[in-house]
């Protein structure tokens, strides 16, 4: 296998993990508020916050002393500005097939 196949399955891997994280966060998103309905920005504060605190929590394990070993280090203001990139990007993207089929009726 070449160098570019490498780089292509681990990409393709990484678009197949990253769109499984998705589903899952969004299913888990329209549960919670079919459950307890909230007022829509509240919902959405709840769910920028639980990204930070992710962020917080996964950066925790790859700092000075890194008890992941995939290499990562975090750079907390670039990659502040990198998922606020994707924010911005999401707010405005048009919606992908796969997730067209999500519940509209939510109660957000
Ligand atoms: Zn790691």
């Amino acid at each position: 296998m070449t160098f570019h196949q490498r780089e292509r399955q681990m990409a393709e891997a990484e678009a197949r993990g990253q769109a499984a994280l998705e589903q899952a966060l969004t299913l888990a998103f329209w549960d919670a508020l079919e459950r307890g309905p909230l007022p829509p920005m509240a919902a959405l504060e709840a769910a920028a916050r639980t990204v930070g605190t992710l962020y917080r929590q996964i950066a925790s394990l790859h700092g000075p002393a890194p008890r992941c070993g995939c290499g990562w280090q975090p750079e907390p203001d670039e990659d502040l500005i990198r998922l606020e990139a994707m924010l911005a990007a999401a707010l405005i993207e048009r919606p992908r097939p796969r997730l067209a089929d999500m519940p509209v009726a939510g109660r957000a």
